[in-house]
């Protein structure tokens, strides 16, 4: 599935995303902007993180939209990757 993980550098105050499309495999992050680094333990995680939830299928069949009118094909599950807030999401 196609999704973005937003990262915010709180040294800089710039942001920045990851999308599995546009991964590019590497074993350290840091600020675009100003250099700071992502500690690198967190970061073998988010990339397992990202790569693994790519190869999640948007919708299941995930063969499902390249037949919408074959009568056999059920559209099973479709998903989403979403933000969460612990302060204003209940
Ligand atoms: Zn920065």
């Amino acid at each position: 599935m196609d999704f973005k993980v937003e990262i915010k550098c709180e040294k800089c105050k710039c942001s920045f995303e990851f999308r599995p499309g546009e991964f590019v495999d590497r074993d350290a992050m840091s600020c675009p902007n100003c250099g700071q680094e992502l500690d690198p333990s967190v970061f073998s995680h988010l990339k397992t993180g990202i790569l693994e939830l790519a190869q999640v299928p948007d919708m299941i069949p995930d063969d499902w939209e390249l037949f919408p009118s074959a009568p056999q094909k059920e559209l099973e599950f479709s998903l989403q990757v979403k933000g969460y807030h612990p302060f204003s999401d209940g």
